[in-house]
């Protein structure tokens, strides 16, 4: 058991005396919460290889998934990065701070246990006031994964750091929600072309554009199939995941969405049938096709506004959880943009799929 202290920090203009508070604890080898652009974070000194052990145990992390370690200026890239290619600069410059994770040769500063061991790291500059001065101020990179119970679905709000965490970490910074709900892109620049290892926030289309060329995009970036071990440890885990079982209705043409709120209606009615109680997530334009059938519907967002989906997804999967349905059934949205790193989430999350 800790004892944890709880600030509300206003996310614009945080408190310097919390801001300090939560720095302090930081050097001192302890576990910060704190809110970025993409979801919170749980942060520990990068360079203390006992501080981050105990995020492992925090949040029940397997050890072979290695944590992104965040900097607050391109000074600090130069302490965790060996080398840094010319294309992660390109990137950096244009989307630093943001969503964008980028993969490097470890500097042997950095602890094994930060990287689970492998010779690359993950690093980035979160765009956040209160991610970027707590790491100021802390002056060291902050290793830092989601700040969730590991399978759970990512943190979006501060009340959901309280419900998974409290206890479990020194400090947690409340600053409210989150901006982009998904969690950042994460690209290998290592490999040739690049590499795809998590879609999120930045769009491939982003990237591809500043880049100047295609990266590759792996099954398992869509969140089909196994990740290869070497690639993207820790992708194998079970993911984001309600305690409901969730089902997800894909469409074959999302340009024919009657097909996919016919089959999605289908799997209610079947659960229903069979004496379940049953939830859908659903969006501003479909929700009305299920009322009367099942016993929750939950609007995810608008399917004409995939920031809204994505901003509001982690929360509607812990809101599932707290309904008390049998199962979930969810329609599914085109992986296309923002989309990719929506369905790449909902796809490890859940239990099976239904191809409408
Ligand atoms: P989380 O911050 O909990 O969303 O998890 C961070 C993710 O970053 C992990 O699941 C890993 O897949 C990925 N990651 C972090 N470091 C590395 C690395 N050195 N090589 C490959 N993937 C990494
Ligand atoms: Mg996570």
């Amino acid at each position: 058991m800790v004892v944890t202290k709880v600030f509300r920090v206003d996310p614009a203009k945080p408190s310097v005396d919390a801001v300090r508070y939560a720095a302090r604890v930081i050097r001192d080898g302890g576990l910060v919460a704190f809110p970025t652009e993409t979801v919170y974070g749980l942060g520990a000194n990068a360079f203390n290889a006992k501080a981050v052990e105990r995020i492992y145990v925090a949040k029940g992390r397997p050890l072979d998934n290695p944590i992104i370690v965040h900097i607050c200026d391109f000074s600090q890239l130069e302490l965790v990065a060996s080398r840094i290619p010319e294309d992660a600069y390109r990137l950096a410059e244009r989307l630093w701070p943001g969503p964008l994770t980028l993969l490097l040769p470890r500097d042997p500063r950095i602890p094994y246990v930060v990287t689970a061991g492998l010779e690359t790291v993950a690093v980035r500059m979160p765009a956040h006031p209160v991610a970027l001065e707590l790491i100021r101020e802390a002056n060291v990179p902050v290793a830092a994964p989601s700040a969730n119970l590991s399978g759970k679905p990512s943190p979006t709000r501060g009340d959901h750091v309280v419900e998974d965490l409290y206890s479990r970490v020194e400090v947690i910074l409340d600053a409210g929600e989150t901006l982009y709900g998904v969690e950042s892109t994460i690209i290998n620049l290592l490999s040739d072309p690049p590499m795809l290892l998590r879609p999120g926030a930045y769009t491939v289309e982003d990237i591809e554009r500043i880049l100047g060329r295609s990266i590759a995009v792996p099954e398992f970036a869509r969140g089909l199939g196994e990740a290869e071990k070497a690639l993207a440890p820790g992708m194998k885990h079970r993911h984001y995941a309600p305690n409901t079982p969730l089902i997800l209705v894909e469409a074959e043409d999302y340009g024919e969405l009657q097909r996919l709120l016919d089959a999605t209606r289908r799997a209610v009615l079947d659960y229903k049938m069979r004496g379940f109680k049953v939830a859908v997530i659903s969006y501003a334009e479909t929700y009305k096709h299920y009322e009367g059938i099942a016993d929750s519907v939950l609007v995810v967002g608008s399917r004409g506004n995939i920031y809204e989906v994505a901003r509001n997804l982690f929360a509607t999967l812990r809101t599932l959880d707290k309904l008390n349905v049998d199962v979930a059934i969810m329609e599914g949205v085109e992986d296309k943009g923002l989309g990719l790193a929506v369905m790449n989430r909902v796809r490890k999350a859940s239990t099976s799929r239904i191809k409408a």
